[in-house]
């Protein structure tokens, strides 16, 4: 860190991008506890950060919004750049640079004075979060028996740390979820966890990174400066993974988790990516020196995250999750894949430009009923029609979601599962696929 930095004690800081997250209002909040003379500039207006506002209410802040301007960085001594702001496009940041402004971010800032020694860091393309919370719920239970003081779960899971850093001890346990973009950031810190966990690296946020090449590249970053006693953690079976990570230099720290079976019974969240993304969990369980007994407490422990195949009633023999969180037709295809049972699957919403062709005919062969509503809905079922043998799955249209759950009501069986697992964007009828996936569930409790 630089040191005229480490106390920001009267420092000007710029906050750059506020939006609706987290974690710029964490930082901003933050900067202020510190002392600094904070401004927080973003490209929205006001009225659309109005909730993000209104969590810093009171505090002594100088708000540009609405655009950036580059008056602000006169005197800055430190910029704090969102993760979601795309540096390398930005004019603001580039006159930044050319006048010398140090740049951080959220997580740099907490990464530069964190304390705790044993931190996990998960990255990967998907199962980021769902293996961020098993390994949380593992350290908890950890603590829970008495094996350490206290468990820290943050970063791009949606919870800053920062407010917590001045309880953090070095002895502690830490499990942080680490997106391409904040691993991006810390490289500039030369910093990566001791032990760093990937769950796969596919096509992903390609408009931001240019090349498969590049995003992995920034994904890698989660072991660049590891020391050779660190531990990599990847799920067996992935030999491209394995190979980058070699090309990384990181093969003598590598280790390759299958999963237990004895470990079948405590894992809730159905399919076997789930079991995969345990299995990690495991692993990095063990890294930390924790005893199987710990591990499958903490694994007992986690239901699931909400809209990942989240379990939300049986109504008349029928199980019923909620699946929102999906919007690619690889998602939806893991949704089916996951249960034994037959499965009425809800799909449509707003395209972003994927081919629906392998899951519509692998839908008409393995659903017991596919039912569209929203935007692509009409365009996915003509794709399943095609290959649906006569006789076999339903194919239905309904125009909202209300819709495709009364029908989906309608077709159930005693023993079949309803999914809503949508592989598009919620945005044709929602905000987001939170606001998505609550609407779902509404309709299912009122059924
Ligand atoms: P992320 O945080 O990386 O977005 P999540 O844990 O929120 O990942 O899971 C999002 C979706 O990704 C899940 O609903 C599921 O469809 C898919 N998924 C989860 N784990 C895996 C995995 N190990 N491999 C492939 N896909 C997965």
């Amino acid at each position: 860190m630089n040191p005229q930095l480490r106390d920001l004690s009267g420092r000007r800081v710029v906050v750059m991008g506020l939006g609706h997250f987290g974690g710029g209002i964490a930082a901003a909040r933050w900067l202020c506890a510190a002392g600094a003379r904070v401004t927080v500039t973003d490209l929205a207006g006001a009225e659309k950060l109005a909730e993000s506002l209104e969590q810093l209410k009171g505090l002594p802040i100088t708000w540009r919004l609405g655009g950036h301007d580059p008056a602000d960085l006169q005197g800055c001594d430190l910029l704090v750049v969102s993760p979601a702001v795309p540096k390398d496009r930005s004019e603001f940041v580039r006159q930044a640079v050319q006048r010398g402004v140090p740049l951080s971010s959220e997580m740099n800032l907490f990464i530069e004075r964190c304390p705790v020694r044993r931190v996990v860091g998960v990255t990967g393309s998907a199962g980021k979060s769902t293996t961020t919370a098993m390994i949380g719920s593992i350290l908890q239970a950890a603590v829970r028996a008495g094996l350490a003081r206290r468990a820290w779960i943050g970063g791009n899971i949606g919870h800053s740390l920062l407010p917590d850093l001045t309880d953090m001890r070095p002895e502690d346990l830490m499990v942080l979820e680490l997106s391409s973009f904040q691993l991006e950031d810390l490289d500039a810190l030369a910093w990566s966890p001791p032990r760093a966990l990937i769950t796969n690296i596919r096509p992903n946020h390609l408009d931001r990174h240019g090349t498969l090449e590049a995003y992995a590249a920034a994904k890698l970053n989660i072991v660049r400066h590891q020391s050779p006693h660190d531990v990599v953690i990847i799920p067996a079976g992935d030999p491209e993974l394995r190979r980058r990570l070699e090309d990384a230099g990181a093969g003598p720290r590598l280790r390759e988790a299958a999963f237990d079976p004895a470990f079948a019974g405590v894992v809730h969240p159905p399919g076997a990516h789930n079991r995969a993304n345990a299995a990690l969990a495991i692993a990095a369980a063990r890294s930390l020196d924790l005893p199987d007994d710990v591990i499958r407490a903490g694994l007992d422990g986690f239901a699931g995250l909400p809209h990942r195949l989240e379990f939300i009633a049986e109504r008349d023999g029928v199980r019923y999750y909620n699946d929102s969180k999906s919007t690619t037709p690889e998602s939806t295809r893991l949704a089916i894949d996951a249960f034994e049972s037959p499965v009425i699957v809800l799909v449509g919403g707003r395209d972003k430009g994927m081919s629906f062709d392998e899951l519509g005919e692998y839908m008409a062969h393995n659903a017991r009923a596919v039912i569209g509503y929203g935007e692509m809905g009409p365009f996915i079922l003509q794709i399943v029609r095609r290959h649906v043998p006569p006789g076999t799955a339903a194919v239905r249209q309904a125009a909202g979601l209300d819709e495709a759950v009364r029908l989906a009501r309608s077709l159930a069986s005693p023993g079949d599962v309803v999914v809503l697992s949508p592989a598009c964007t919620s945005y044709d009828l929602f905000a987001n696929y939170e606001e998505r996936g609550a609407a779902f569930r509404r309709l299912v409790l009122a059924g």
